[in-house]
C-alpha cells in the first residue's frame, strides 16, 4: 500500500484517540469565498455566511466562524456535525473517507498535540483555497451565477431555469448571495489582505480557485508577494479551465515559469478542471475548448519543468462516465511520457452532490457497468509512477458504491435532468442526444417522468 493510504490508515487510529467523528481539516483547512462573504473547512461541507462584524478586529474571523467552532465541539464530543455527511456516507459504507486523508497530511497532523490543547481557540490554517473572484470565462453546468460570471449574465438574461424548483433564478442571487464585483468594496476581501501577512507564514498549501484564477488580477498580487517573500515550504496551487484567451495564458504562464524557478516555493500544483473526454466535456462544462486545454495541460508539463504537477479534478457526474476511460488512458499517458524522478500527473475524482440531477446515483443501474470497465483498466495498469495507485482505485470504487447506493425522489431528479438539459439545449445551442448518444434511451425515460410531472 502507498504512503498516503497508510497515512490516512495511521490517522484514522490517532483521531479515535479524540473521538470517531474528529477531524483535523475542521481546524486547519478553509475554503474562502470572498465574492460573497462564505466559508467551509474543506470543500466537502455546504458554504455558509462569514458574519461581518467580527473582521475589523480578528480577520482570522474569516476562517474561525461561530459555526465551524460548533462543528468542532461537535467533532469532539464524538458527535458527526451534520455538516460533514459527505464523510459519514462514505465512512458508513466502511470505506476510508477524506476525514482519513486529509487529517493524515502533515500540514493537518502536524498540528495534532496543538488542537486537542485548545480545540476552541483561533487557529491559522495552514491549507488554505481561496475564491477572489467570480471573473470566469465558462457555464458548467453544475455552476452557477455565485461562482462564474457568464452564468450571472445569462440567468439575468433568460432567467430561472424550468426545473421542478426554479433553479439558479437571479433573485436568489441578490442580498447576501450576490457576488461582489472585483471593483467594488468588499469587506471579506479586505479582511483577507489585512489577515494575509500573519497568515503567510503558516501557510503550507496555497490554492487559488475561482471563478477563473488567471483571469484575476488578485492571483498576481499573491504571485508577486510570494516573489518578493519567497517561502520554501510553500505549495501554491491554483485551479483553470485552461482555456482563456492567449494572452492571459502566457501572462500566467510566465509568472509561474518564475515561481517555479530556483527555490521560491516548494511546489506548484496545477489543478485544471476537466470530468472527462472530447466533446463531452465541453458539453459538461460550456465554453471549455477541449483539444486547446488538453494541448496546454503538455505544454505546461514540458514549460514548467520543475517544481510543479499537475492534477486533473474530475468532478465525477452522471454525464462524466462514459467517456472517463480515455482520460484515465491520457492520464496513464501523461504519466508514461513526464514522470521520471517524481510524479508530474496526479487526479482525483470528488462526487457530483447537486444539482441532484447530475448525480451519478440516479442513472439506471446498466451504467455500473461502464464504471467497472474503468476499474478495471486501473487496476489492469497499476504502478507507482506510470500507471494508477492503490488509493485512486479505491477512490473509484468508493464513488461505484456510491452510486449503487441509489437514491430517493429518483423520478423527480429524472425529470429534472430532462427539464435542465432540454433547456441548456435551447438557451446554449448544445445537442443533448448528439452529444451522448449513448443516453438516448435514459433520455426517453427523463424525458417520460418530465411529461408525467407537468401534466399531473
Ligand atoms: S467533510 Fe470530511 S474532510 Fe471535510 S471537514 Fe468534514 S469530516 Fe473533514
Ligand atoms: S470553470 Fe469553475 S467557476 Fe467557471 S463555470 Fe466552471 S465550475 Fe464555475
Amino acid at each position: 500500500m502507498s504512503d498516503y493510504y497508510n497515512d490516512a490508515v495511521a490517522a484514522r487510529t490517532r483521531l479515535a484517540t479524540v473521538s470517531n467523528s474528529f477531524c483535523l481539516a475542521k481546524w486547519k483547512q478553509v475554503s474562502l469565498h470572498l465574492t460573497t462573504g462564505h466559508t467551509n473547512s474543506c470543500y466537502h461541507p455546504p458554504l455558509h455566511p462569514i458574519p461581518v462584524e467580527p473582521l475589523a478586529d480578528n480577520p482570522s474571523a474569516l476562517h474561525n466562524t461561530a459555526h465551524k467552532k460548533q462543528s468542532r465541539t461537535e467533532m469532539m464530543a464524538g458527535i458527526r456535525c451534520s455538516d460533514c455527511n459527505y464523510c459519514w456516507n462514505i465512512e458508513s459504507q466502511g470505506n476510508m473517507s477524506d476525514r482519513h486523508y486529509r487529517s493524515g497530511e502533515p500540514w493537518a497532523m502536524d498540528s495534532f498535540d496543538e488542537i486537542i490543547l485548545d480545540p476552541l481557540a483561533d487557529v491559522n490554517p495552514s491549507y488554505v483555497e481561496v475564491n477572489f473572484n467570480n471573473v470566469c470565462n465558462l457555464k458548467c453546468s453544475y455552476c452557477s451565477p455565485q461562482f462564474s460570471s457568464m452564468w450571472t449574465t445569462e440567468t439575468n438574461e433568460h432567467g430561472a431555469w424550468p426545473t421542478t424548483v426554479p433553479h439558479n433564478a437571479p433573485e436568489h442571487f441578490s442580498g447576501k448571495r450576490r457576488a461582489i464585483p472585483n471593483r467594488e468594496e468588499n469587506p471579506y476581501r479586505e479582511a483577507f489582505w489585512r489577515w494575509w501577512p500573519t497568515l503567510y507564514p503558516n501557510l503550507k498549501h496555497f490554492r487559488m480557485t475561482g471563478g477563473e484564477p488567471t483571469m484575476d488580477p488578485n492571483t498576481y498580487r499573491v504571485f508577486d508577494y510570494v516573489l518578493d517573500n519567497p517561502k520554501s515550504d510553500l505549495h501554491l496551487n491554483t485551479t483553470s479551465n485552461f482555456s482563456v484567451d492567449k494572452r492571459v495564458w502566457d501572462k500566467y504562464k510566465g509568472y509561474v515559469q518564475k515561481l517555479c524557478e530556483g527555490e521560491q516555493i516548494e511546489h506548484f500544483m496545477q489543478f485544471v478542471s476537466l470530468d472527462t473526454w472530447g466533446s463531452q466535456a465541453e458539453y459538461i462544462r460550456h465554453g471549455l475548448d477541449f483539444e486547446l486545454a488538453i494541448n496546454r495541460c503538455e505544454e505546461f508539463i514540458r514549460d514548467v519543468p520543475y517544481r510543479s504537477s499537475l492534477t486533473f479534478i474530475i468532478t465525477m457526474n452522471n454525464l462524466s462516465i462514459l467517456s472517463l476511460k480515455k482520460l484515465l488512458e491520457y492520464i496513464v499517458y501523461l504519466r508514461k511520457t513526464y514522470t521520471d524522478t517524481y510524479q508530474r500527473v496526479w487526479f482525483d475524482t470528488p462526487l457530483l452532490y447537486t444539482p441532484d440531477w447530475q448525480s451519478m446515483q440516479i442513472l439506471p443501474m446498466e451504467y455500473q457497468i461502464v464504471m467497472q470497465d474503468c476499474i478495471q483498466y486501473m487496476e489492469n495498469n497499476m504502478h507507482e509512477m506510470h500507471g494508477f495507485k492503490d488509493y485512486e482505485v479505491l477512490k473509484m470504487q468508493r464513488d461505484l458504491d456510491w452510486m449503487l447506493k441509489g437514491t430517493t425522489d429518483v423520478e423527480r431528479k429524472r425529470a429534472d435532468f430532462f427539464k435542465f438539459f432540454t433547456e441548456h439545449d435551447r438557451r446554449r445551442g448544445t445537442d443533448f442526444l448528439n452529444t451522448f448518444p449513448e443516453m438516448s434511451s435514459f433520455w426517453q425515460q427523463c424525458e417520460y417522468y418530465a411529461n408525467r410531472s407537468t401534466s399531473n
